[in-house]
């Protein structure tokens, strides 16, 4: 290990947010991470595991609960001026040229207009924007303007740049084109540049970008695992070793989301019984699927079935396993005999189906109780969700509502008038198990 001070370190670090409702999520406990001179980490974990919180804890933008974090060695006490972050939008000024969008970050720092110049003339080069120095936001395309955001950052000198999925919102073309770019300027040198953080869903962009991956898991135990990536670059994706990591990998982040690990907690078990955000036409879909391979599949094949990235893919697997049209056993997806029922069943035998189902839910059960114990007959959209941050104040509680009234409509169970917001039982409603 170097003897350099690392460029990061997060000790004991607690975070958590309060709602509007009062009540507080906890996002990190006792979560440590160091990043060292000479490192690129990919940070990866489901949707809500933490991964931007983490970055922007680092960066300053927000502060932590408790624990301490340090930027080379000095406990840091507002902004981190050593680490740009680059996001997944590029958040360009539209009324400002690339030239002046770039220059933009400088002015806090109180440069003289030459060394402003001078840096966004290198950071140009570096990123390949030549002659479009004058061009405005609206004139580029995806890649070209997630290059401004990169150029801006780089263009503050910093120690550390922060990457919040830069590249999920490109093309694959214009995405791998831009990685490759990534690694060429930090192999160059030219630059303070002592270290990457990146935060991706893609497994495969992990291990061809990073020596280091972090996989964040639910609180309290956060970090998953933490594996170096020791391939040579330029990596081939082709190869035996690359595709070993990826396998890996995906064990690890297959274990962190459908919940087959020793991490029993309260707060995983109390999210269990929220609906995983997919649409129960997807949920159906899968049936469907699993039927045409003769009701198995490897967990590893689905996501380039279903055109989804890994996490996505789980989490369908994830809903399709509550609702009981699954089973996951060794990292295979298995059609249940339920499941097989749903998939050979004709509209009205589904809807039956999924509704005895939902009506065994706790979070349905309760959604239920709550519209039956009700003066009115329909509760707000606002009131539902003000009352499932207080339920759940783990879950986002918008995706979580619209989930639930989407399984529910479907399932007969719940009737929702979107002009009016409200949500109410359907009439014949059902008693509660
Ligand atoms: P990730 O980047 O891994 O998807 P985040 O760090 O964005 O995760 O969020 C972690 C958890 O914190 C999520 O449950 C999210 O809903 C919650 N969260 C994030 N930002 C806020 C906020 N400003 N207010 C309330 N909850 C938040």
């Amino acid at each position: 290990m170097s003897e350099q001070k690392p460029l990061v370190e997060m000790k004991s670090v607690k975070m958590s947010y309060r709602l509007s409702s009062g009540t507080s999520v906890s996002v990190l406990e006792d979560f440590n991470l160091t990043l060292h001179p000479g490192e690129i980490v990919a940070l990866l974990g489901a949707s809500g595991a933490g991964k931007s919180t983490t970055l922007k804890l680092m960066s300053g933008l927000l502060r932590s609960e408790a624990g301490e974090i340090y930027s080379n060695g000095q406990k840091l006490e507002g902004l981190n001026r050593e680490l740009s972050i680059v996001f997944q939008e590029s958040s360009l000024f539209p009324w400002l040229t690339v030239a002046e969008n770039i220059e933009f970050g400088l002015f806090p720092q109180g440069y003289s207009l030459r060394t402003r110049r001078q840096r966004v003339s290198e950071a140009i080069d570096l990123v390949g924007l030549e002659g479009f120095e004058e061009a405005y936001p609206r004139e580029l395309s995806g890649g070209m303007k997630q290059r401004v955001a990169i150029a801006r950052a780089l263009a503050m000198n910093p120690k550390v740049l922060g990457m919040d999925e830069p590249f999920s919102a490109l093309d694959v073309l214009t995405a791998d084109t831009l990685r490759g770019e990534v690694l060429e300027i930090w192999q160059r040198k030219t630059s303070k540049l002592k270290g990457i953080l990146f935060i991706t869903h893609d497994i495969v962009e992990a291990v061809s970008m990073a020596n280091r991956i972090i996989v964040l898991g639910a609180p309290p135990k956060n970090v998953k695992a933490d594996i170096l990536n020791p391939l040579a670059f330029p990596r081939d994706e082709n190869s035996w070793q690359f595709n070993q990591l990826v396998r890996k990998i995906h064990s690890v982040l297959s274990d962190s989301i459908l919940g087959d690990d020793d991490n029993s907690n309260a707060q995983n078990q109390a999210a269990l019984w929220v609906l995983p955000p997919v649409p129960i036409a997807d949920v159906i879909g899968l049936t469907e699927l699993l039927v045409d391979y003769k009701g198995q599949l490897d967990i590893f094949e689905l996501p380039r079935l279903i055109e989804k990235d890994f996490s996505e893919a789980l989490t369908a697997v994830k809903a399709a396993e509550l609702i009981g049209f699954v089973d996951t056993p060794y990292q295979k997806v298995i059609l249940t005999r339920l499941g097989q029922g749903i998939a050979h069943g004709d509209v009205n035998q589904r809807k039956e189906a999924i509704n005895t189902q939902l009506k065994s839910l706790r979070i349905v059960k309760m959604v239920i109780e709550l519209l039956q114990n009700q003066e009115e007959v329909a509760l707000p959209y606002s009131k539902m969700i003000e009352w499932l941050q207080e339920k759940q104040p783990a879950v986002n509680a918008q995706s979580a509502l619209d989930t639930l009234i989407d399984w529910g409509r479907y399932g007969g169970l719940f009737r929702y008038n979107s002009d009016e917001e409200m949500l109410s039982l359907e009439e014949d409603h059902p008693t509660v198990l």
